[in-house]
């Protein structure tokens, strides 16, 4: 039966009953997957609210902001990626951020609302010295009450262990895409490589911040075989940011064809029902949709968005828009009650946000960069800094 003939109707598939969907499984086949991409929409969104219900406060999304520490010039070759030094984007290199800029920067996204602090290098993986700047960063930012996060690149078990042990709580590496399409994508990174780093991340006790990109030409059997590594992940990532590519002159996917929203929602649902307790996240590209598709993405168990430095840039036009969705559809931030060892603090931030919601202030939530300049634009203006391929 081809994908599009068993769209036709539930009873056409063999998928387990909803029930056990709340099921944390690891032996997930790409056959199945493929069976839940063909479902009726409405069939599998339907699923996956019932998953994303009993696992979370379904009007709760988690609010991540991010900062990229050392920007452009990486040596991999990752064809969506402005950063590459592979492809002529137009994007300057940057050394590594001082460590009071970025604990500056925590402190204006936390003031904001935002629960966790994420911080993206663009390297292969860090070297000894950088490790010991980074590690001082996890530090002083987690001293503020912010989770923290970070993307380096690869890194092994020694490196991942000096990360937790500064007070790293989530690390960020994503499989990007199937094993299978990987080889059309990268080249100088390999997917055991990847998998590796994960490994090491697990190891070291951190949570692991793993998905992909989707809209990079794959298949949906691509898109299956990714949500599958990372479903049968034992334990599954706490994070899976599924990322829409943004195209960037310059990059060899540039021109590649777009990926239609039903399918990006489609794979939101899938990876719901298929990760149960995990934080689906919405990262990249979310810009360049519409609030309808965003509404749709939420309907279909994505809990998570993240914020790049575009928080903190003048004008700040995605903040009011963000805000104004939130209010929309009656969402609201959630807030650390994961974060056992950190219970008075979290009471407060609980408190402060309930507070908020209450009064409904504007721009409580969202970082407003019109009142006054950061440290980071006092010599002008923010400059646009790209995490990580955009996509963590
Ligand atoms: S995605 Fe990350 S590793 Fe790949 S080129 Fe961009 S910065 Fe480098």
């Amino acid at each position: 039966m081809t994908v599009e003939a068993s769209r036709v109707t539930t009873q056409a598939t063999n998928i387990p009953a909803p029930a056990d969907d709340s099921v944390v499984r690891h032996d997930w086949s790409v056959a199945e997957i493929e069976a839940l991409f063909a479902l009726p929409f409405n069939d599998l969104l339907f699923r996956a609210q019932q998953v994303h219900r009993q696992h979370f406060d379904p009007n709760a999304v988690q609010v991540s902001t991010l900062l990229s520490i050392k920007t452009g010039a990486c040596p991999e070759d990752c064809k969506y990626c402005p950063q590459s030094g592979h492809y002529n984007t137009g994007l300057g290199k940057e050394k590594l951020m001082e460590i009071e800029k970025v604990v500056e920067q925590a402190r204006a996204a936390k003031d904001a609302g935002a629960s966790r602090f994420c911080m993206g290098a663009a390297w292969k993986s860090p070297r000894e010295r950088d490790l010991e700047v980074v590690t001082e960063m996890v530090r002083q930012v987690k001293s503020l009450g912010l989770e923290t996060c970070m993307t380096l690149g690869m890194v092994d078990t020694d490196q991942a262990r000096k990360l937790a042990d500064a007070g790293l709580d989530y690390y960020n590496h994503n499989l990007d895409t199937s094993p299978e399409y990987y080889g059309e994508i990268i080249t100088t990174r390999s997917y055991s490589e990847r998998l590796d780093t994960l490994a090491s991340v697990r190891e070291a006790g951190m949570k692991v911040c793993s998905g992909g990109i989707l809209g990079m030409g794959e298949t949906t059997t691509d898109r299956a075989g990714l949500l599958r590594q990372l479903a049968n992940l034992e334990p599954q990532p706490e994070s899976v940011p599924i990322n829409m590519l943004v195209k960037v002159a310059g990059t060899p996917l540039e021109n590649v064809d777009d990926l239609d929203p039903i399918e990006f929602i489609r794979a939101i649902a899938v990876a719901r029902i298929m990760m149960p307790k995990s934080h689906v996240r919405l990262s990249a590209g979310r810009e360049q949709m519409d609030d309808s598709t965003q509404a749709l993405a939420f309907l279909a168990g994505a809990n998570s968005i993240f914020y790049g430095e575009r928080l903190l840039t003048t004008g700040n036009p995605q903040a009011n828009r963000d805000r104004e969705l939130f209010e929309r559809l009656g969402l609201h931030p959630e807030t650390r009650q994961e974060v056992a060892s950190d219970e008075v603090r979290e009471a407060a931030l609980k408190a402060a946000m309930e507070e908020q919601a209450r009064a409904n202030v504007e721009g409580s939530l969202f970082y407003d960069a019109t009142r006054e300049a950061t440290p980071a634009s006092s010599e002008g203006q923010v400059r646009e800094r790209k995490p990580c391929g955009l996509v963590v």
